[in-house]
């Protein structure tokens, strides 16, 4: 921008000393006598006019230049927002980016009278599967749970990654019953899933998750929300894991 400013600047001086050499030329006009004079006359509008177009062609390409440089930065932006939204294992949404999402669901359902569902899914004895296989494989299959739940989301849906080994969908316009469905589906993808690791194509045993579903209610707020739907996570765990609780 401060180089825009400075060109803009320039050309309007250039503008100016211009208009000036062209007021200048006229007032002698009015003198001028003899056709020889008049070819000189001509000849010198000619050549300022020719200075003028430079000027301002190197004016628009530099403008040019400076527009695409704009529009660099603003896509540089837009991705450093982006990844500031994004789990850097699972390229799901983070925290950060779920908080937000709630929020503005939460205000969104409250405003249209429609119904919004939290789920809350948690990888069960997932410290089993670091403690055998080591921290790369578990890492693996987090990323490999991060895309089981994704394919079985679409449209409004937002998956995000909650915290180590868990994962949150916020899903909008869905009431409990619907959302309760999706989770149970989750669940036994997760559960009939032969989970191999790419490396050494090693079986990896059964994954299973645990998931809390809660609907808002009247006058909830999103923090109560979170609270129920953990603790019906919480029941699913007591009740033996591997399970959908609402
Ligand atoms: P539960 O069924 O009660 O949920 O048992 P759990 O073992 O899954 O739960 P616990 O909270 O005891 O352990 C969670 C484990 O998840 C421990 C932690 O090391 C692991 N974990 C959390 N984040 C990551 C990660 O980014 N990568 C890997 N590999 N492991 C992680
Ligand atoms: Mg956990
Ligand atoms: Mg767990």
């Amino acid at each position: 921008l401060d180089r825009i400013i400075t060109l803009l600047k320039s050309h309007s001086e250039v503008s100016r000393i211009y208009s000036a050499s062209l007021e200048n030329a006229g007032r002698n006009l009015i003198e001028l006598t003899s056709p020889e004079q008049l070819r000189v006359a001509i000849g010198y509008l000619i050549a300022e006019n020719n200075k003028m177009r430079k000027e301002t062609n190197n004016l628009q390409s530099h403008l040019d230049e400076s527009h695409q440089q704009i529009e660099n930065l603003r896509e540089n932006l837009e991705e450093a927002e982006e990844t500031g939204m994004r789990d850097p294992l699972t390229a799901l949404w983070n925290r950060r980016a779920f908080d937000h999402m709630l929020d503005l669901q939460v205000e969104t359902a409250v405003k249209n009278n429609t119904p919004v569902c939290l789920v809350l899914a948690d990888i069960d004895h997932f410290k089993k599967v670091n403690d055998g296989f080591g921290h790369l494989i578990g890492d693996e299959i987090l990323r490999l749970v991060a895309g089981t739940i994704s394919k079985n989301v679409k449209g409004r849906d937002f998956v995000a990654r909650f915290g180590g080994e868990e994962f949150a969908l916020i899903l909008p316009q869905t009431a409990l019953e619907n959302a309760l469905k999706l989770a149970v589906q989750i669940r036994h993808q997760l559960e009939i899933q032969k989970w191999f690791v790419s490396k050494r194509n090693q079986p990896v045993g059964t994954i299973t998750a645990s998931f809390g579903v809660a609907q808002l209610q009247l006058g909830e707020s999103k923090e109560a929300l979170t609270g129920r739907a953990d603790s019906k996570l919480y029941e699913a765990k007591l009740a033996g894991r591997n399970r959908v609780a609402s």
